[in-house]
């Protein structure tokens, strides 16, 4: 079976931080690396920051700047001075590529989202390396990635990857940042058991270490690992660890997949929806869930978010622990009038007949 590998580097690994210039040689050993993987028989995207800081240099800023607008502009300036370093080094290798802009908006309507993962397999099976950023120039601020860890594993998730490298500039996750707490100690392997009661300190971790830092990366490899993709964390000044790493040598911090989830629509739900809202729910509810049932009215003990109907929620009990997600069949102002309420009783409480259920099993993640 052909082996799908999503390599995401940040802008903290791509340029100097002392002058804000590309990182040469290490793009140089990137891209080497991910030519190498392709002829070995792997199908390779790469996830790429680096718009916002190449279009600062290329109009000599020398501050990244705040003003939404002006951040916007710069990444329509740098993306494309980006996409050219990359294309001139692969041409080298005769390596086609593919430049792939998303926003979080492409991928809550199902047939977008559809249409994405097509477009990246069609692009894969034609040997082709997507290249993908988040489109910076028309993202909304509401409806953002945010940061490019996230992006990578929603992209790992959409086409069902095998490997999701998150490459940064330390060599893998301690238990605090190893700069400011030299007694932090190195984590290499963290299973999906370990993963709810990994005690990882990120209090220091947004001094240096890049956009996103390790809270991101943590939550990135949370989904992508949920969604069934190996995933590690390791210094992206060596890339051709890369190799090793897949032949199992224990470098970087690794995350054990979880069973890969077969139903393509709960995918699109769990990782392709935001969610707009909160539902808490009584023990009755949670243990019908969890053997398959849908979400009754009956059980809901609390609603937090002003959602519409067909809108995606997370779904908590009574403890705040989150236990899954799913489309809601009701607004939040009905739901918050039939809460706790049996079935049968919704037609006189709202005076008109709707759904019997809050959320359909079909239309139902439940997390493990
Ligand atoms: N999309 C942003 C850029 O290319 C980077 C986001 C991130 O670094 O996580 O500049």
């Amino acid at each position: 079976m052909t082996q799908t590998i999503v390599i995401k580097i940040g802008t903290s690994s791509l340029t100097r931080p002392e002058t804000g210039n590309l990182a040469l040689s290490t793009i140089a050993s990137l891209v080497e690396t991910l030519s190498n993987l392709r002829q070995k028989g792997y199908q390779v995207i790469l996830v790429s920051s680096g718009a916002v800081g190449v279009g600062c240099g290329r109009l000599n800023l020398t501050q990244r700047p705040k003003n939404i607008n002006l951040k916007q502009a710069i990444a329509a300036v740098g993306q494309g001075r980006l996409i050219r370093v990359y294309d001139d080094l692969f041409n080298h290798l005769g390596q086609p590529i593919a430049q792939i802009l998303l926003t979080r908006r492409d991928l809550m309507e199902r047939s977008c989202y559809v249409n994405a993962s097509n477009t990246f397999n069609a692009l894969l099976e034609l040997g082709v390396i997507p290249i993908v950023n988040e489109n910076d120039t028309v993202a909304t601020e509401e409806l953002k990635f945010g940061d490019n860890d996230t992006l990578s594993a929603l992209v790992a998730s959409l086409v069902e990857a095998d490997w999701l490298f998150l490459l940064t500039d330390v060599d893998k996750l301690y238990s605090a940042d190893p700069r400011v707490v030299p007694s932090a100690t190195p984590i290499d392997l963290v299973n999906s058991e370990e993963f709810a009661n990994l005690q990882v300190d990120v209090t220091n971790s947004a001094t240096g270490w890049g956009t996103g830092g390790m809270i991101t990366k943590l939550r990135a490899a949370k989904i992508a690992s949920s969604a069934g993709v190996t995933t590690v964390i390791t210094n992206g000044k060596n890339p051709d660890n890369i190799f090793k790493i897949l032949a199992g040598e224990a470098i970087g911090t690794k995350f054990e997949a979880q069973p890969k989830t077969e139903n393509a629509r709960k995918r699109w739900i769990a990782n392709g929806l935001v969610s707009m809202g909160k539902i808490s729910l009584d023990n009755g509810a949670v243990k019908a869930l969890y053997s398959g049932k849908s979400l009754l009215a009956a059980g809901i003990t609390k609603i937090e978010g002003e959602f519409s109907t067909s809108e995606a929620v997370n779904l908590v009990d009574f403890q705040g622990k989150e236990i899954g997600k799913g489309i809601v069949n009701y607004n939040y102002q009905e739901l918050t009038k039939i809460q706790g309420k049996n079935s049968a009783d919704i037609v006189n409480i709202l005076g008109y007949y709707g759904s019997g259920t809050v959320i359909h099993r079909d239309n139902l993640v439940v997390f493990d």
